[in-house]
């Protein structure tokens, strides 16, 4: 065991601090990786806070951060895949049972006995639970490391790992492809990234907001059109015309009307997680034998296809670069969507603790 620093919060109402936490020295078949950058994904501030209590209670103290791009500085006797210098990223998860179904189908993300890589039971006892990213250093199994393309600039790339893939793995199973008219709903975090993976992918794509300021930079990340939800003539000039609509919003809204835009067999999937349950009538899904879905990252295969993907298309999140003694203003700006779109933690900023 050895000690690292990091930032942590040691209740539901305390600001991160500066804190030293365990990591487990190297096994055979570990990766430790010096982090350089850890983004902000909204659910750390969820887990912080412990607003997930109901289903997902937070163990204080907590370290969050799944969005790491690091280096190698040392790896196992029995890993084959990393050495030392090389880059590496780790996402939302850092270990699953490796024989469930879903786990022999590379959907890691949906077995039922994962390790997230904070706020999960450490398997390997070097704390109660897992410690996220915003550290200095973490261990991993190599199994769940992830290859960087060296052309990516690494700040921009630490989102990727879950923003990217949570828009990323739905566009490929609902067939994102070439000449499909795809919707992103909400240009945050998440819609960013959808609109620059289905502009990618060959799509025509449609960005719904309700802030008519940000036409132009939805335009700019890769949108063909852009259209005001609450317009009902401008929603209704696209009736019954999408292939696929991402629908990126977390906040409570009126779903109906962008089921009622997609096109027979067309689907609408949520990756927001609204509080409270929303509204759907039946008769939208039932007369174009449409769907409603959700989705939740991705598996580890997959998350590296897309990280290959972002490589040979030089895509990246658009970041704010801060140091870690600004984690908390950033939360609080993160609370009024003030980012555009993803904060990112400068891990150097670390050292200075
Ligand atoms: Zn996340
Ligand atoms: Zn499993």
């Amino acid at each position: 065991m050895y000690k690292t620093k990091a930032y942590s919060a040691s209740s539901a109402t305390s600001p991160l601090a500066s804190a030293t936490i365990p990591r487990r020295d190297p096994t055979e078949r570990d990766v430790q990786i010096e982090i350089l950058y850890c983004g902000i994904c909204h659910s750390d501030l969820h887990s912080v806070r412990n607003e997930w209590s109901e289903f997902m209670a937070t163990n204080y103290p907590i370290v969050p951060g799944h969005e790491i791009v690091g280096r190698v500085t040392k790896v196992g006797s029995a890993v084959s895949k990393y050495k030392p210098g090389d880059l590496a990223a780790v996402g939302c998860l850092v270990d699953s049972d490796r024989t469930c179904p879903q786990c022999k189908a590379g959907m890691e993300n949906f077995c039922p006995n994962m390790t997230l890589t904070f706020n999960s039971p450490d398997k390997h006892k070097t704390a109660p639970v897992t410690y996220g990213g915003y550290s200095a250093s973490i261990v991993v199994d190599e199994h769940f490391v992830l290859r960087v393309p060296s052309n990516l600039n690494l700040a921009g790339t630490a989102p990727l790992l879950c923003a990217g893939i949570t828009t990323y793995s739905p566009m490929r199973h609902w067939n994102v492809t070439e000449g499909k008219k795809v919707g992103v709903v909400g240009l945050g975090g998440l819609g960013h990234m959808g609109v620059k993976f289905a502009r990618a992918f060959g799509a025509h794509v449609v960005v719904f907001t309700t802030s008519p300021g940000k036409t132009q930079d939805a335009m700019r990340l890769g949108a063909h059109e852009v259209v005001m939800s609450r317009n009902a003539d401008e929603m209704k000039k696209h009736a019954g015309s999408f292939d696929f609509i991402l629908d990126t919003v977390s906040a409570g809204h009126d779903i109906d009307p962008l089921i009622n835009l997609l096109r027979i067999d067309g689907n609408l999937t949520l990756v927001g997680a609204p509080p409270k349950p929303l509204a759907v009538s039946a008769f939208g899904l039932i007369v174009g034998r449409r769907s409603l879905s959700g989705s939740n990252i991705g598996g580890i295969a997959e998350t590296q296809e897309m990280l290959d993907f972002c490589g040979r298309h030089n895509i990246t999140a658009d970041v704010e670069v801060i140091p870690i003694q600004k984690v908390n203003e950033a939360y609080e700006r993160l609370l009024k969507s003030d980012v555009k779109y993803r904060f990112c933690i400068d891990m150097a900023s670390l050292k200075s603790e």
